[in-house]
């Protein structure tokens, strides 16, 4: 097992928390190395999603189309149908989030990885605590869409949220928002009344891995006054100084 990292910090329930689930999180593992898969079951497991493996390709292609998963981590060299065709027809039908693994000789299979429509590749062997940090950015990309009730609401008074229809209401007027606005202020309605640092709001919204300055925030913030706020002349969104902002009633 040299090369994998077992000391992992992060765990399922956060994310479970941070994308509003109530079901736990399962991920297909699609890997013939029996060690390996083995391996990321462990893992995964331990840190509170459930799994399960297939190793032939044209199997997991079948199962992928007769079963539910949050997550798929696919391997490129399959017995049966190869990892990049999988995810090219899994792509024809579903938007689950897809974390290509592929063998360190096969480096050049990452853009075509990318091409075959995958969030995401980790070159093999990988650190696990790498590996949890990618499914997470791949699940948090995907929380307006699949993971989500169809009918639930966020709301405060008028404003109104369909995080799962991707629609967003003052009163009875629809409000079009960019996809970084909608994920802006979907964390905030999921935070109502809190009030959240820049730096928290980075995190939730940009990635983890955002480097860039915490300007983009008020930036999103006036996008966002601009067209609620403002258009609705009413106060939803507040700054609250040197800490952050909230929205409230
Ligand atoms: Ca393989």
């Amino acid at each position: 097992m040299s090369g994998y990292d077992f000391g992992v910090s992060w765990c399922a329930e956060a994310m479970q928390e941070e994308i509003s689930m109530s079901d736990p999180i399962r991920i297909f593992i699609v890997e013939d190395e029996r060690r390996i898969a083995r391996f990321l079951q462990i893992e995964l497991e331990h840190e509170g999603f459930e799994t399960d493996i297939e190793e032939d390709g044209n199997r997991a292609f079948e199962r992928l189309m007769q079963e539910s998963y949050d997550l798929i981590l696919l391997d490129v060299m399959l017995p049966g149908m190869d990892g990049l065709t999988i995810c090219k027809r899994v792509r024809e039908v579903s938007d689950v989030p897809i974390i290509m693994l592929t063998a360190k000789d096969e480096i050049e299979d990452k853009v075509s990885g990318l091409d075959c429509g995958a969030d995401d590749y980790m070159t093999k062997p990988f650190a696990m605590q790498e590996l949890l940090a990618r499914i997470r950015n791949a699940m948090r990309r995907r929380t307006t869409t699949d993971h989500l009730p169809i009918d639930e609401k966020l709301q405060i008074n008028d404003l109104v949220m369909y995080p799962a229809r991707y629609e967003v209401q003052v009163g009875t007027e629809p409000v079009q928002l960019t996809r970084k606005e909608f994920s802006l202020l979907e964390f905030m309605l999921r935070n109502k009344r809190r009030v959240l640092s820049r730096d928290q709001i980075l995190q939730q919204v940009w990635g983890y891995d955002y480097s860039g300055d915490t300007n983009v925030v008020d930036v999103y913030i006036r996008y966002l006054r601009a067209k609620i706020d403002e258009r609705f002349n009413k106060k939803y969104i507040y700054t609250v100084r040197g800490v952050g902002y909230a929205v409230k009633d």
